[in-house]
């Protein structure tokens, strides 16, 4: 498996990872049959899994069966949960503890994705609580943050996802990874992407909110991820930006040779 390594943010030594939200989509049976074909279509493509993380983010339903599949075939992929309880256990029905996730292997879990926000009315110190919940299980928080159209005329690009970060940053012990996924609400499945120098400055503030609340070191480990309308056709000008180390895939993501091709960006960029 890939890992994160320590660089500075103009270097961009840090593994690019390409994650995929699969939402309320694909019941565990489905989930089998994509990831089993997920394999073999990067691996027919000779995908240099070194040079790039791959993840995805079934239903919690489907975990299980992800992780017999991953684990039985030694597949080079990752996976975990879209969402997780601020809670370890106990009275808390319809929760999902990230001891779960961390026994079913489970790399990482989707924190304060904006259906979480908007649909649930999670607050910036709920999210907090369940980055917190996350770490304590050694499970790696990807923490998404992104302005409303009304946030981005209201105050301007950063102020929002920022505010949202530093917040969130509070649950997050020091030394423990974190990956951060800048998602602009009106980007999300609407077909209008951010431009990727837009994901570049709100992705430097987020780096700089990083580094304010946990470190130098950590700012640059960090992976941020922008999410929106990410396609094959325009993944590869965000990765292009320094600060920009990967991408957060809804809709692209259960189109198989659509993410095939989105985890193949390197193959885009024209020299
Ligand atoms: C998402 O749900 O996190 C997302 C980015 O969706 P889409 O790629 O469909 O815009």
């Amino acid at each position: 498996m890939a890992s994160v390594t320590n660089s500075s943010s103009s270097s961009k030594e840090r593994v690019p990872f390409i994650a995929g939200n699969w939402k309320m989509n694909l019941d565990h049976l489905q989930s089998i049959a994509f990831v089993q074909k997920l394999a073999w279509t990067l691996g027919d493509a000779r995908v240099d899994f070194g040079g790039v993380e791959v993840a995805v983010f079934p239903p919690f339903t489907d975990l299980r069966s992800v992780q017999t599949l991953v684990n039985a075939d030694d597949l080079p992929l990752a996976f975990g949960g879209q969402d997780v309880s601020a809670f370890d256990s106990g009275a808390y029905t319809g929760e999902i503890s990230a001891a779960f996730l961390k026994a079913l292997d489970a790399t990482y879990v989707i924190v304060g994705h904006s259906e979480r926000r908007m649909y649930h009315g999670e607050t910036d110190e709920q999210i907090a609580a369940k980055v917190a919940a996350a770490h304590r299980f050694d499970v790696i928080p990807i923490i998404c943050v992104g302005e409303t159209a009304d946030d981005l005329e209201q105050h301007g690009p950063s102020a929002v996802p920022v505010g949202q970060l530093r917040t969130a940053l509070g649950g997050a012990a020091r030394g423990k990874p974190i990956v951060v996924a800048y998602e602009p609400v009106w980007a999300i499945g609407s077909g209008q992407p951010a431009t990727s120098a837009q994901a570049q400055q709100v992705a430097t503030a987020l780096r700089s909110t990083v580094g304010e609340a946990l470190g130098d070191e950590a700012a640059a480990a960090t992976r941020i991820l922008y999410g929106g309308s990410v396609k094959a056709g325009n993944i590869a000008g965000f990765m292009a930006e320094p600060d920009v180390d990967g991408a957060l895939v809804g809709g692209a993501s259960l189109q198989l040779d659509e993410f095939a091709s989105i985890v193949r960006f390197q193959k885009h960029i024209v020299a």
